[in-house]
């Protein structure tokens, strides 16, 4: 490597809302063996911003989850519930630069005006109702047109004025918001690459422009399919899909590799998990992602 050449840190960002599934374990192993091909850092993060749905039981059980499979990560594991104080000093510097307003509208109001596709209308941004209590905190869409270059998906393009709208990143019960956190955790860690799932991809613009006015930087980005049932969804906690740390290791990471288009020879079974784990590393390339949204989960 030369040394002008950035090492990669790549990382893996459960919320500890219950534990991995098989979905969330396919995102960890593709980002783990990515990192690893090129020899870079793999990071572990723990987006445990809302109080409310994330519990440390499953915060320790995903990091032990990610042990019983071989997935080793470099670093101390990094816990968004510490960065309050950074998340409000980064707020403070997009007040000063008026890049935000108070919303006070609570989610009957914004159904009763029947904003089209959820878009926010900018109610509050003139009003003088501003000031009342409690009240998010929403962004003043500095750009319209975001355009960013996908590892796997191509090139993307999002017009946030229209398909996003001024959206929240400060919430009413004083959380800040997902995309925030993200943008300034993931210039704190210094991560050179982010490989997440096909479901985070309309979320990115939204990073990025949070990147360009905080003047953080903007990592690549890559967006492998998610696994999704026969109904089209896709497997999270929300659709129930199994606590992946009761699934026997290696069959199930040789079930990864073969959604990951590695077709895993066969004799791979009677290795050890880091036999498997390396065989992976080895074949890993990011050619063989699909440029598609999802596949579809098969049980067995
Ligand atoms: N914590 C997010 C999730 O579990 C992922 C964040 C990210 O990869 O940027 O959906
Ligand atoms: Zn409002």
């Amino acid at each position: 490597m030369s040394s002008e050449q950035i090492a990669y840190r790549g990382r893996f960002a459960p919320s500890p809302t219950g534990p991995l599934h098989f979905g969330s374990l396919y995102t960890a192993v593709a980002s783990f063996l990515q990192a690893r091909s090129v020899g870079g850092k793999w990071l572990v993060r723990i987006d445990d911003l809302d109080p409310l749905r994330c519990k440390q039981v499953y915060s320790t059980h995903i990091l032990k989850t990610l042990e019983q499979f071989g997935l080793t990560w470099d670093e101390t594991i990094f816990y968004q519930s510490t960065r309050h104080l950074a998340y409000k000093t980064a707020l403070a510097e997009l007040k000063k630069d008026n890049f935000l307003y108070r919303c006070s509208c609570s989610r009957k109001e914004l159904t009763e005006r029947r904003i089209p596709n959820g878009i926010y209308d900018q109610h509050c941004l003139n009003s003088a109702a501003q000031n009342i209590q409690p009240h998010a905190l929403r962004i003043k869409l500095p750009v319209d047109r975001l355009i960013f270059n996908d590892q796997i998906q191509g090139d993307v393009k999002q017009y946030l004025k229209k398909d996003v709208g001024d959206f929240i990143v400060f919430r009413k019960d004083h959380v800040a918001a997902y995309h925030l956190a993200v943008a300034l955790d993931d210039h704190e860690q210094k991560i050179t690459d982010v490989l997440r799932g096909y479901d985070l991809l309309a979320s990115t613009p939204r990073q990025i422009m949070l990147q360009q006015i905080l003047g953080l930087h903007t990592p690549n980005y890559a967006h492998i399919p998610v696994i999704s049932n026969v109904e089209g969804a896709k497997l999270s906690k929300q659709t129930f899909a199994d606590d992946v740390s009761l699934s026997p290791v290696k069959q199930t990471l040789i079930s990864i590799l073969a959604y990951l288009n590695l077709n895993p020879i066969e004799g791979l079974l009677d290795g050890s998990v880091s036999d498997i784990l390396s065989w992976g590393i080895k074949h890993w390339s990011l050619n063989n992602i699909k440029r598609q949204p999802s596949i579809l989960f098969h049980s067995n």
